[in-house]
């Protein structure tokens, strides 16, 4: 064996294959660490259900401590800052290090925060999914006073599902809707098929959400946007949902990267140049290509990450990744319904919601112990 010693840098979707079958690999005589800055992962299929109460607050929780402990394995709770490729090690914000034969990184993204201005501090972010709670919580505590004003930047998925999820909640509190969404691009969901995209702008507006299209926000005040064409848009709660970037840890570390900062990964899902060192998820860069930041393409990356760690130090054969051409994504709409969308194929109805939610219930009940 060329080292026993893994690491895991960060218990995101990628790796949950991987930490459901620590057992296996400590029985083998491989250690196993994960560094996490959180023991828990917040599973992102539930995410925007916990606005509307589909689901409750920690229902979407998966305890990844328990899961590498019970294992056998180590968890360390810290933050990366810096990955020393060639000492083969980890540098965690305290300064300790985590030294590794074989290692993976599964880091996930951030909502960038390039239009934040400093007061426009109190913004929710999308990122990490776990804000999701907080958005509720905010909703329900603003709703005590007065309909809330709600600004969601950002048209994609993560932005209209907001939308739709908090249109439900203020519709169970009996609150009038006071809500914008704000979206950069001409239409709602721009990387989806026509047919959805008319289906989610029809949907929103008439359950009372104000939409603005080819509506750029710029900056951001003390609840107040303000778009590229001088706009106010006041607000008592802003949420950003303007897409997602990879952290800046690899391109400070002096890693391979893409023009994002997304780790640089050949076909093993190995970063270029660093034979032990693999990764995936939202963080990486695929053959030099970023996949779409989904989890679903992050959680079948798992079986590749967990088989090639181990390859590269048995000395057996790596195993390629291909990732999936066509993908099922289904939209939470909040009221009972979801809006699939597969390929140029979209429809909604409750048949997508319960497909979806039939979904995340079996991945959550797999991974929470
Ligand atoms: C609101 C919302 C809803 C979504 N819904 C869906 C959906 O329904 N279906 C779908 O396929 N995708 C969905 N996505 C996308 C999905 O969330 C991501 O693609 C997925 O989370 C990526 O997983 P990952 O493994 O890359 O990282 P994550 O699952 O985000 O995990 C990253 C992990 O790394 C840890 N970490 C981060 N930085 C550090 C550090 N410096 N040091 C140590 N630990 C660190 C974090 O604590 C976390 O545990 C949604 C996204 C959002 C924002």
């Amino acid at each position: 064996m060329l080292g026993k010693r893994i690491v895991l840098a960060g218990g995101g979707h990628a790796h949950l294959y991987f930490l459901a079958r620590v057992g296996e690999l400590t029985r083998r005589g491989f250690d196993v660490t994960l560094v996490d800055r959180s023991p828990y992962l917040y599973y992102s299929g539930m995410a925007t259900g916990v606005i509307s109460g589909a689901y409750a607050p920690d229902e979407h929780r998966i305890d990844i401590r328990r899961l590498v402990e019970k294992g056998g394995g180590e968890f360390i709770e810290g933050r990366v800052t810096r990955i020393r490729a060639e000492n083969r090690e980890f540098v965690l914000e305290n300064g300790q290090t985590v030294p590794y034969d074989a290692a993976s990184v599964c880091l996930g993204s951030e909502v960038p925060r390039s239009i934040v201005s400093k007061n426009g501090a109190g913004a929710v972010r999308v990122k990490p999914v776990v804000n999701t709670l907080e958005i509720r919580r905010r909703l329900l505590a603003l709703g005590e006073e007065h309909p809330p004003r709600v600004l969601v930047v950002g048209g994609g998925a993560a932005g209209c599902e907001v939308v739709a999820n908090t249109l439900a909640l203020l519709g169970q509190l009996g609150l009038e809707a006071k809500l914008t969404i704000a979206q950069r691009s001409e239409s709602l969901l721009p990387n989806a098929p026509r047919g959805a995209q008319r289906e989610i702008l029809r949907l929103l507006q008439e359950r009372g959400a104000k939409v603005l299209t080819g509506t750029l926000v710029t900056r951001l005040g003390d609840g107040v946007a303000w778009t590229s064409d001088d706009r106010e848009l006041p607000c008592d709660l802003l949420v950003m949902a303007v897409g997602v970037s990879p952290p800046s840890v690899f391109r400070d570390s002096r890693l391979l990267t893409d023009g994002a900062g997304g780790l640089r990964l050949d076909r093993y899902l190995r970063s270029i140049g660093n034979g032990r060192l693999f990764g995936g998820g939202d963080c990486v860069s695929f053959r030099g290509k970023a996949l779409p930041k989904l989890g679903v393409f992050a959680v079948r990356q798992g079986p590749v990450i967990f088989r090639n760690l181990q390859a590269s130090l048995t000395g057996t054969p790596l195993q390629e990744y291909r990732p999936q051409k066509h993908y099922l994504y289904v939209l939470n709409l909040g009221d009972g319904t979801g809006l699939a969308v597969y390929g140029r194929l979209s429809w909604r109805g409750r048949l997508s919601w319960w497909l979806k939610h039939r979904i995340d219930e079996k991945f959550i009940r797999e991974h929470r112990l």
